[in-house]
């Protein structure tokens, strides 16, 4: 599973949704496992997470990361 991959069809830079770090193959993140978009990433230091713990998730197939719309669309809060 590579989580970590610049997107050829967008000229949008991935970000990090937290504190706007661009990622790229060198930063540890995440992306959004539902809407995959471009802006929908946060990278390990804002998710609080070790590179250890990162590299784990990234061997677990059942980790999954959603962007706070897709959160909110799931679990069906309302935004505030
Ligand atoms: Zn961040
Ligand atoms: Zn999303």
């Amino acid at each position: 599973m590579d989580k970590v991959k610049a997107s050829p069809h967008t000229d949008k830079l991935a970000k990090c949704e937290e504190c706007g770090i661009v990622i790229t193959g060198d930063v540890a993140a995440l992306q959004c496992d539902c809407c995959e978009n471009s802006e929908a990433w946060k990278c390990a230091k804002c998710l609080g997470m070790s590179a250890d713990l990162y590299q784990e998730l990234m061997n677990t197939e059942t980790s999954k990361w959603f962007c706070r719309e897709c959160h909110t669309r799931t679990t069906g809060a309302s935004p505030d």
